[in-house]
């Protein structure tokens, strides 16, 4: 017998558990359907497991600061094994909160692989269900390109299966993962080579924040191999790769290559043409702004989207979302503007608004650029030493904050307070009559002049 919900949500991930909790708070009889492992991406592959890599790599530096400090320490040396069992179990623990949750808000959990059978019906295995409103939250994969021995390399799905630190790895791409990674694991004493098909990391983000971030990498002893791409990998018989350029070189003796150049949507098997259900031409489901696919009894968020593939945006577009259809917020909708982010890269950068770059073909001449370059006090007892650049970008005599930016240590925690300013329209009068706390960071943002 087919179960009958007032919504579906396919994807128990991010934006799908949110859609789907939020919804049953409501009153609505809701179900999720996971293939899977509850939480999706950021918990199982993504952000969590990350950020556990990313401090680790923190406390290696940490540790070689502390000397400086007056501290004896011993480094007896580090144990990949022994963060990713502690972090496997942290994951664990993870995804039985979350059903849990679901459990607690009345949620049915379904597991299995979905597919449309009808316009409102989902077939699971040999079982149907139908409902009045169905969210597709299917999240995206990891694109691996077409080059001679691909398979050979991982992806960042495969880098929390690394069962030990790599002595040597080939990072290709130039994104938020293929920085964080390099930084990771060069922090922990990897050999890290980053090859570029262009000429820089992070396009799209503010260039002196980038350039600085590039810059302190180098600095630090990752090797960047700019406007190249990979042409074949070889496995050797002491079982590292070789990996091949197109410009005819060789890096050898590889340990691990990962490619981290961009995600590709989940819409395989689900059918999308039985549910009449549009996909734009790299394969995203195309939505309008109150996340309603070309069938205006679906809809889809989340990284399935293609826009802004952040985990804290796929869960508010599934709140407001289920405000909408069960919360009587008739008007409620995700405003993608001003979505604040970190990359966890050594430094971190943290963003939120345009670039200078974007903020100037946008108001051309009426932009006005406050910039703050400093060392870290944290900096000047250690050898070891870190820059910190810190931006403001406002337009008008008004003064109007449409870019905050920062590159430099404490920039993960920064930022999301200085975004609730931007996000309700401060100027840098507002911050310049703030009292600012000393000796912060981020007392530069209300000192700048
Ligand atoms: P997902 O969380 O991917 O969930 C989709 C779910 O749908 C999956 O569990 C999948 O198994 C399931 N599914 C797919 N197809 C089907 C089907 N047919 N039937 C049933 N189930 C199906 N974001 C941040 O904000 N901060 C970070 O620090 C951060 N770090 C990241 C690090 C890495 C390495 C990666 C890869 C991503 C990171 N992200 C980060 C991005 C973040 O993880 C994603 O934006 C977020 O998980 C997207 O949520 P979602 O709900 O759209 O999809
Ligand atoms: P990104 O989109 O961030 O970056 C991928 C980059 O790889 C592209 O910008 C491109 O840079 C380069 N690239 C694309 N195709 C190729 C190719 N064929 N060969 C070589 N390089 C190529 O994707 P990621 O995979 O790094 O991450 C996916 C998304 O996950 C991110 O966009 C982000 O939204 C999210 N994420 C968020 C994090 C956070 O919040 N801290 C952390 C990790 C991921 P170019 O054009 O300059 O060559």
């Amino acid at each position: 017998m087919t179960q009958t919900f007032d919504m579906l949500v396919i994807g128990g991930g991010s934006g799908g558990l949110a859609a789907a909790r939020r919804s049953s708070e409501y009153g609505a009889k809701c179900a999720v359907i996971e293939s899977h492992k509850l939480g999706g991406t950021c918990v199982n592959v993504g952000c969590v497991p990350k950020k556990v890599m990313w401090t680790t790599s923190r406390i290696a530096e940490m540790l070689h600061d502390a000397p400086d400090y007056g501290f004896s320490v011993e480094n007896r040396g580090f144990d990949w094994s022994k963060i990713k069992q502690v972090r496997d179990a942290y994951i664990a623990r993870l995804n039985d909160i979350y059903l849990n949750n679901l459990r607690n808000a009345n949620v049915t959990y379904i597991a299995g692989r979905a597919e449309f059978s009808s316009t409102n019906t989902i077939r699971v295995e040999d079982e149907s269900y139908q409902a009045s409103h169905i969210v597709i939250a299917t999240g995206s994969y990891p694109v691996i390109p077409d080059v001679t021995g691909a398979e050979l390399g991982i992806t960042s799905d495969g880098f929390f299966e690394i069962d030990r630190l790599p002595r040597k790895a080939v990072i290709v791409g130039a994104g938020y993962i293929a920085t964080e990674f390099a930084g990771v694991l060069h922090g922990l004493g990897c050999e890290v080579t980053m090859v570029l098909r262009k000429d820089r990391l992070l396009r799209g983000f503010d260039d002196s924040l980038t350039d600085l971030v590039m810059s302190e990498m180098k600095r630090s002893g990752v090797r960047f191999i700019l406007q190249n791409s990979t042409t074949r990998l070889r496995r050797n018989n002491d079982s590292t790769l070789t990996v091949e350029l197109n410009d005819g070189s060789k890096i050898a003796n590889v340990d691990e290559l990962i490619f981290a150049i961009g995600r590709k949507p989940c819409t395989q098997g689900l059918n999308l043409d039985v549910a009449n259900v549009a996909t734009d031409e790299r394969g995203f489901i195309q939505t309008d702004k109150f996340q309603v696919t070309s069938n205006n009894t679906i809809y889809a968020l989340g990284d399935v989207t293609g826009r802004v593939a952040l985990t804290p945006v796929a869960i508010a577009a599934g709140r407001k979302l289920a405000d909408r259809l069960f919360g009587g917020q008739s008007n409620a909708f995700l405003d993608y503007d001003n979505i604040p982010s970190v990359i966890f890269s050594h430094p971190p950068i943290g963003t939120v608004g345009l670039s200078e770059s974007r903020a100037r073909e946008v108001y051309g001449d009426q932009i006005n650029v406050f910039t703050s370059a400093f060392t870290n006090m944290y900096y000047q007892v250690t050898q070891r030493t870190s820059p910190t650049l810190m931006k403001l970008i406002t337009v008008g005599d008004e003064h109007k904050i449409v870019g905050c930016h920062i590159a430099g240590d404490s920039a993960d925690e920064i930022i999301q307070g200085f975004s609730v300013a931007v996000k309700m329209g401060a100027t840098k009068h507002d911050f310049d009559n703030t009292v600012a706390i000393h000796p912060t960071v981020s007392e530069e943002f209300v000192t700048m002049r």
